[in-house]
């Protein structure tokens, strides 16, 4: 169990956050120093380094992986732990891959939804990651409107055969399941997981190393030098591949030419409780995480050590609060009354790479040099299956890297003063028509 251990001293650059406080291990890679030859280096030490990381390394390529701050320090780290089988943006997906692939596009999405659980679920066991891995979501309707979509899924798991996963609950059903009188209905879906995602990402690190990886953290890649040998520079080294992977999400300001305006921070706040004790089993019984069918939602599930994590809403303006705990207060007594003045003993915030049609943006920056990013909010999943795909890519097997990167993306001028009020514009919008639903 992840509980706080006062012998583990997280990073001084690490977020205060539950989870940081709950590290399996500090991380302790060196500085990239020198020159150093491999097959991939991967830009970025989150889910989408990592996990491309360990696909290539069980394939029996080199690999080094060069991060700027400490592994898992980006969202990766600090988000909600939700492992949802919700693909951002699959309705845009759907339209679009039907160019591609024609009437197979709804089971290639359908069995993509799954395919982040079975590799996380594998990799957890194959190498023993302490990380508190957990089935059971509630995806929960808070008006009457939402139940009608809740039901189309219901609906559609159980045609394909995920019937014995997945139960529709009306408010009854959700009050015997969570100790909240706020939602009408639910879908309870057992393959859905949860976790502690900054002991994931360590521990995928540390398979990726048992492997051959290298890992350098402190050591931000200033630059990408293309051509038949590319490189990735840092301030002390220079790292020369045969292949290069940019994977830093939102966080990164490499590429501007080719990648200006293409992706955009949102912050989202987390806030984790004090240790519940009795009441956590009240609230929440069966250890579920939940999270509601509003577009700008309410997620939360408890932690190893019974206290409540709750993370919602989010700060489209691209900027931070400043008073996280004193936002998400009301949204935790609103949900749970028996909560009223609780203590919050952590809270932290993060940035999220949005995509304006929320589909995950793949491509090449030039031959032999290959970026994945933006996974809008459902990340945890995704960036393992982006893994997967990134890692048959480089190795040659293009299939599903060609339908991802043949999908059309806005790419908003000026994206660095324009993106974020967009962004801000377009949630008012989806907010405002939510309420007239
Ligand atoms: C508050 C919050 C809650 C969330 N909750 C959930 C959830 O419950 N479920 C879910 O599925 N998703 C969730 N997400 C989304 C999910 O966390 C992200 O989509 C996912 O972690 C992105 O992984 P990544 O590796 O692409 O990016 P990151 O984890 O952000 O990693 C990028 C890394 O690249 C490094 N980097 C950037 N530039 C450079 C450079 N030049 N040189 C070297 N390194 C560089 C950064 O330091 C960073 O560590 C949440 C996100 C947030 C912010």
């Amino acid at each position: 169990m992840n509980a706080i251990n006062p012998s583990v001293k997280p990073a001084p650059e690490r977020a205060p956050s539950y989870y940081s406080a709950t590290l399996n291990f500090e991380t302790d890679y060196p500085t990239l120093q020198g020159n150093v030859t491999v097959d991939v280096a991967i830009i970025g030490g989150g889910f989408t380094g990592i996990a491309t990381a360990v696909e290539l390394a069980e394939r029996g390529l080199k690999v080094a992986v060069v991060e700027t701050n400490k592994i898992g320090w980006g969202a990766s780290g600090r988000n909600g732990g939700q492992v949802t089988g919700s693909l951002s943006g699959d309705e845009a997906m759907r339209k679009q891959m039907r160019n591609t692939l024609g009437s197979e596009v709804d089971d290639f999405i359908w069995h993509l939804r799954w395919r982040g659980h079975e590799i996380i679920k594998n990799r957890v066991a194959k190498y023993g990651i302490q990380c508190d891995l957990k089935h059971g979501h509630l995806h929960a309707a808070m008006k009457p409107s939402h139940m009608d979509e809740l039901k189309a899924s219901y609906d559609e798991a159980v045609r394909r055969g995920m019937g014995d996963d997945v139960t529709l609950l009306d408010a009854d059903g959700v009050r015997a399941q969570l100790g909240s009188n706020l939602y009408c209905g639910a879908i309870k879906n057992m393959r859905n997981m949860h976790l502690h995602p900054l002991n994931l990402c360590i521990g995928e690190a540390k398979a990726a190393e048992s492997l051959g990886a290298l890992i350098f953290e402190h050591s931000e890649v200033l630059d990408i030098v293309h051509g038949p040998r590319p490189a990735v520079v840092t301030a002390g080294g220079r790292i020369e591949a045969k292949q290069v992977l940019l994977a830093g999400d939102v966080y990164h300001k490499l590429e501007r030419k080719k990648l200006k305006g293409l992706i955009f921070p949102a912050m989202g706040g987390i806030v984790t409780t004090e240790p519940l004790g009795q009441l956590a089993r009240e609230i929440n019984p069966q250890d579920l995480a939940v999270y509601d069918c509003r577009f700008v939602l309410d997620y939360y599930r408890l932690t190893a050590d019974g206290r409540l994590l709750f993370g919602g809403g989010a700060n489209y303006s691209g900027r931070d609060s400043r008073d996280i705990a004193g936002e998400l207060r009301p949204c935790i007594e609103r949900t749970f009354p028996q909560l009223k003045g609780v203590r919050i003993d952590f809270q932290w915030s993060c940035a999220m790479g949005i995509v304006m049609n929320r589909i995950p943006q793949l491509g090449k920056l030039s031959s032999n040099v290959w970026y994945c990013q933006g996974y809008s909010g459902h990340g945890v999943a995704t960036t393992h299956i982006m893994g997967e795909i990134m890692a048959k890519a480089i190795t040659g097997d293009l299939e599903q890297f060609d339908t991802f990167a043949a999908c059309k993306h806005i790419k908003v001028p000026l994206g660095d003063q324009l993106g974020n009020p967009m962004l801000a514009a377009g949630m008012w919008y989806y907010q405002m028509m939510e309420k007239l639903r």
